[in-house]
C-alpha cells in the first residue's frame, strides 16, 4: 500500500514539472513570438522544443508525429525552436496532445529533447520580406564535373610545407591559402607590388578559360584565395574592399554545399544556397554594397524537397529542414584593382582613404629622393 502510495505521489510530481514546463513554453510562445495558444482541441498544435533552431529535422519531428496519424501539415519555421503541425482531425491532434507531450526524441545532433505541445487556433508565421536573389548575383549549379572537383580538391596541398608561411595561414574559423597575391587580413587588402611567384596554379587555367568562354567573367583573374572550411566554420560578414579588388568576384564551391547570408545594409538578409560544384558570380551591387558572410554552425536550414539545389532559400515553412555540415573547400577568384574604385556605393566605398594612402606614398616617396 505504501509503495503504491509513493508511487502515486512521485507521479503527481512529475505531472506537476510536466504542467509547469507545458505552462512556461505557451507563455514564452506568446511573450517571444506572439503565438497563442488555446485550452480547448483544435486540429493544430505548436511542438515547442521541435524547431529547426533546436537542431530537429523535418525527418526526426515526422518520424514522431506520423505515430498519432495523418497530417496536413508540418511548419518549421527557419531558426525557430518550435514547429506546427496540422493533423487532418481533431482525433488525432489529440492522440499527439496525449502521446507526444514531456516525450524525449533524440535531435540532429544526438541530444535528447523534450516536445512540449499545445494546441493553436490557427498554424500563423510570418513570411520573411524580399525573396530574390541580390542584384548581379548568379549560382550557376553543376558548373563543374565531379573529375574537375576531385581534380582541385586534391590539387590543394594543406600539409605540405610551401617554404613560405604567407602562402598559407590557419585563421580563426578557417584554413587559408593565396595565390597570385596575397591577401592581408589585418587591412583586408593586397600589396600590388608583391606578386607572389607563380602566379595561380595551372590546374585552374582551362576553367578559367571557360568561364570567360561562357561570359561568367570578362577578365581573367589574377588572385586566388582557397578557404577550407570544417564543420562549424565560417566567414565574418564582409565586402570584399573595393579599392583591392574589381568587380567580378567569382567562387568555386567543392565537397559539400553551404548557405551564405547577403546583407543589405538597410537589413534585408538574404539566404543563397552554394551546392558543391557550383559557382558563385558576384557583379555590380552583389559585389560593392551586400555583405557576405558564413555563419559558423553545424546545420543549415534548407528546402527539404529534392529539385531545389541552388539559389535563394524561400521561407516556404512546409518545405524547410536541416543540412549538416560537411568540409567545405572554396576557390575564391578575384582581379587585383589597377585603378581608383569608381563605383555608385559611395556609403561602402573606400576609394577615397585609398586615394589618401596613395598620396601618403606618393609624398613620403618625393621625400625620399
Ligand atoms: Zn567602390
Amino acid at each position: 500500500m505504501n509503495i503504491n502510495h509513493k508511487d502515486g505521489l512521485k507521479l503527481n510530481k512529475m505531472e506537476k514539472k510536466f504542467l509547469r514546463k507545458q505552462s512556461k513554453a505557451r507563455h514564452v510562445l506568446l511573450k517571444h513570438e506572439g503565438i497563442l495558444a488555446v485550452s480547448y482541441p483544435t486540429q493544430s498544435l505548436v511542438v515547442a522544443n521541435g524547431g529547426l533552431g533546436n537542431g530537429v529535422s523535418r525527418k526526426q519531428l515526422l518520424l514522431a508525429l506520423e505515430k498519432c496519424g495523418p497530417m496536413e501539415a508540418l511548419l518549421m519555421p527557419p531558426n525557430k525552436p518550435y514547429a506546427f503541425v496540422v493533423f487532418k482531425t481533431i482525433d488525432k491532434s489529440k492522440k499527439a496532445y496525449a502521446t507526444l507531450n514531456g516525450k524525449e526524441i533524440i535531435d540532429d545532433l544526438g541530444q535528447k529533447i523534450i516536445l512540449y505541445l499545445n494546441f493553436v487556433e490557427k498554424a500563423q508565421w510570418k513570411k520573411l520580406g524580399l525573396q530574390a536573389l541580390p542584384p548581379g548575383l548568379l549560382v550557376v549549379e553543376e558548373n563543374i564535373s565531379s573529375e574537375d572537383e576531385k581534380m582541385l580538391w586534391e590539387s590543394v596541398n594543406w600539409t605540405g610545407d610551401t617554404g613560405n608561411q604567407n602562402f598559407q595561414k590557419s585563421l580563426k574559423h578557417r584554413r587559408v591559402k593565396h595565390f597570385g597575391y596575397e591577401f592581408h587580413y589585418e587591412n583586408n587588402t593586397v600589396d600590388k607590388d608583391k606578386p607572389l611567384p607563380g602566379g595561380l596554379p595551372d590546374i585552374c587555367n582551362s576553367i578559367l578559360d571557360k568561364w570567360l568562354k561562357e561570359g561568367y567573367i570578362k577578365h581573367k583573374p589574377d588572385q586566388l584565395t582557397i578557404n577550407q572550411y570544417e564543420p562549424g566554420h565560417g566567414i565574418p560578414a564582409h565586402i570584399d574592399t573595393h579599392s583591392a579588388f574589381e568587380d567580378e568576384i567569382i567562387s568555386l564551391s567543392l565537397g559539400s554545399e553551404i548557405v551564405m547570408d547577403f546583407k543589405h545594409p538597410e537589413g534585408v538578409t538574404v539566404q543563397v544556397m552554394l551546392p558543391r560544384r557550383s559557382l558563385l558570380v558576384m557583379t555590380g551591387e552583389s559585389r560593392y554594397l551586400w555583405n557576405h558572410e558564413i555563419i559558423p554552425r553545424k546545420f543549415d536550414t534548407v528546402q527539404a524537397s529534392e529539385q531545389f539545389k541552388g539559389g535563394i532559400i524561400t521561407s516556404d515553412i512546409r518545405d524547410l529542414t536541416l543540412s549538416k555540415h560537411g568540409i567545405r573547400t572554396s576557390f575564391r577568384f578575384r582581379k587585383v584593382r589597377c585603378m581608383p574604385c569608381n563605383c555608385s556605393y559611395s556609403s561602402v566605398c573606400d576609394v577615397l582613404s585609398a586615394t589618401v594612402g596613395l598620396l601618403h606614398k606618393c609624398v613620403f616617396l618625393l621625400y625620399a629622393f
